[in-house]
């Protein structure tokens, strides 16, 4: 497997190929159910990452959804990682 097969620049990044699509599916998956739904929380600019307003594991602006599993995002319902929380149904 070469470096850059598979790749593609997004928003000064490199990423896998498709994962634009992926970001913009995740704009649609805009609730958590527990089994009631919650609103997922949107990214917020962290002050630790001064270079980019991004977040660093999905590349999601502020105020836009995290890709599903992505180790930044917090559970709206225990405040925890989103990405490793056992009360999320995950269909
Ligand atoms: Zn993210
Ligand atoms: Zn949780």
């Amino acid at each position: 497997m070469s470096d850059d097969e598979g790749m593609e620049l997004f928003r000064g990044k490199w990423v896998v190929a498709g994962w634009p699509e992926k970001l913009a599916a995740a704009q649609t998956l805009t609730h958590y159910r527990f089994p009631g739904p919650m609103a997922r929380i949107p990214h917020r600019r962290i002050r630790m990452w001064p270079r980019s307003n991004l977040c660093d594991d999905c590349t999601a602006r502020p105020g836009e959804l995290h890709v599903p599993g992505c180790l930044t995002e917090r559970c709206p319902k225990c405040g925890g990682q989103a990405a490793l929380c056992e009360d999320i149904i995950r269909s």
